[in-house]
């Protein structure tokens, strides 16, 4: 190991403290994290000048490759101008641009409003907030549930992890939370009434941390018009699925349903910066107006970031220059066909769960059984296939495959051969 590797390992291990990490084991002696030190297109490059594939997409967020020199432009100009000012009390240009960009990816007279924050969890935050408010502003105070499913995940700040149903990410500290009902499908919510409900949040055609399980096709249309007829404002979550990881530009659209809230965060700057934005519809927003209580407090210092904004104008642009959508298809298609030879041949694979460019590999004992917990048999396969070239992480022990939407056959094939080269071990 280099020096300077040795040091960054070091120091990391004397101060730094990382997310759902074990830290003990993190610290051992003889843990060798990785030190990533450089990106482009859909690889990265660790300190030992060792070259892998970005198989999840650092966590899910880069969509057109790292270092594109298209964002990389954008971020730059504007870091000649300005690289932050407040979004309370002022206004900039690329908030402006942005806003009317992401409607105009909506039919007119649908989603109309932009909220801007800062990631996916404030974008969750925004859209509870709004939609309690709305109600107390609209003369209906007493709905005030929200509904939200078994399973999901909707992030980790204290409103936003209520609604989560993956109780290993609250680990109970969060005691009963903030007060939010669970349903593990549409059958249930229909068993429900409805009259003191403000609102359902849903992860659209795919719950990501819930190892990438995906609905009934039809269900979120159902959905939608379960939420006409009630009344029930529809929140969907496109954190993971925004901005074509599911083929179309949003999972909604997929089943042609506009939300009455729309949550949108990773891959927005094209997983650039961190910046989120929360679409509501004209409705929503009027309830907003006239008396000064009606405002919308709520509001965090990097509201809008200027740089996060260029990122997300730019990523939109490239978008359009590279085709980024209509080239989706046949990578998808790719993805499937290996997947189910990669399937075909290993007996570790149980289900292989796709929805466009998500992959979700769950691997369980050749008799179908589920390898032990403590096993940690998911991650141990993605540690050896750190050898072959691909790095990412299981949930529990279903890997996950989602590239960059930049990325090629090539790549492609990478990815598959290196999932089959671990599992061979
Ligand atoms: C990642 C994620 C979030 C949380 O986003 P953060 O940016 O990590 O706060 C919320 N919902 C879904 C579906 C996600 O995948």
């Amino acid at each position: 190991m280099r020096e300077d590797t040795r040091q960054w390992i070091e120091g990391d291990q004397a101060r730094c403290w990382h997310p759902f990490t074990r830290q003990a084991e993190w610290c051992a002696r003889g843990h060798e994290p990785l030190v990533i030190v450089r990106g482009e297109g859909s690889w990265l490059w660790d300190s030992e000048g060792r070259r892998y594939l970005d198989g999840n997409s650092s966590i899910w967020t880069n969509i057109h490759g790292h270092a594109h020199p298209v964002i990389n432009a954008a971020i730059r100009a504007q870091l000649e101008k300005v690289a932050h000012t407040s979004f309370l009390g002022s206004t900039h240009p690329l908030a402006v641009e942005l806003a009317e960009r992401l409607c105009g990816l909506f039919p007119a007279g649908t989603l109309e409003r932009v909220f801007f924050s800062d990631d996916g969890s404030t974008a969750i935050e925004c859209a509870l907030k709004m939609a309690l408010q709305y109600r107390q502003q609209t003369g209906a105070p007493e709905r005030n549930e929200l509904i939200a499913f078994s399973n999901g995940y909707h992030g980790d700040t204290l409103g936003a992890a209520s609604l989560g149903g993956v109780s290993r990410f609250s680990k109970g500290v969060l005691g009963n939370g903030f007060p939010v009902r669970h349903v593990g499908s549409m059958e249930e919510l229909l068993l429900l009434g409805s009259e003191k409900l403000a609102a359902v949040v849903i992860e659209p055609l795919i719950q990501g941390v819930n190892e990438m399980r995906l609905w009934p096709a039809g269900m979120l249309g159902e959905l939608r018009r379960w939420c006409d007829e009630t009344g029930v404002h529809l929140i969907l979550d496109e954190v993971m699925t925004g901005f074509g990881r599911t083929g179309e530009m949003f999972a909604c659209q997929r089943e042609n349903v506009i939300p009455d809230f729309l949550c949108l965060a990773k891959g927005i700057t094209g997983g650039y910066l961190p910046l989120a934005a929360t679409l509501v519809t004209g409705e929503i927003y009027d309830a907003f107006l006239g008396t000064a209580d009606r405002a919308f407090y709520y509001g965090h210092s990097y509201t809008a970031n200027p740089l996060g904004c260029a990122a997300a104008l730019a990523s939109l642009e490239v978008f359009e220059q590279e085709q980024t959508l209509a080239r989706l298809p046949e990578k998808i298609a790719r993805l499937a066909s290996g997947l189910a030879a990669l399937k075909s041949s290993q007996p570790l694979i149980h289900e292989i769960r796709q929805c466009g460019f998500i992959a979700g590999i769950e691997l369980r004992r050749p008799d179908v059984v589920k390898f032990p917990p403590n096993e940690r048999f998911g991650e141990s396969v993605c540690l050896t296939a750190r050898s072959y070239g691909l790095l990412t992480r299981p949930i529990l022990d279903t890997l996950v495959i989602m590239l960059p939407l930049s990325s090629g056959f090539e790549e492609i094939d990478h990815a598959i051969h290196a999932v089959a080269e671990a599992l061979g071990q």
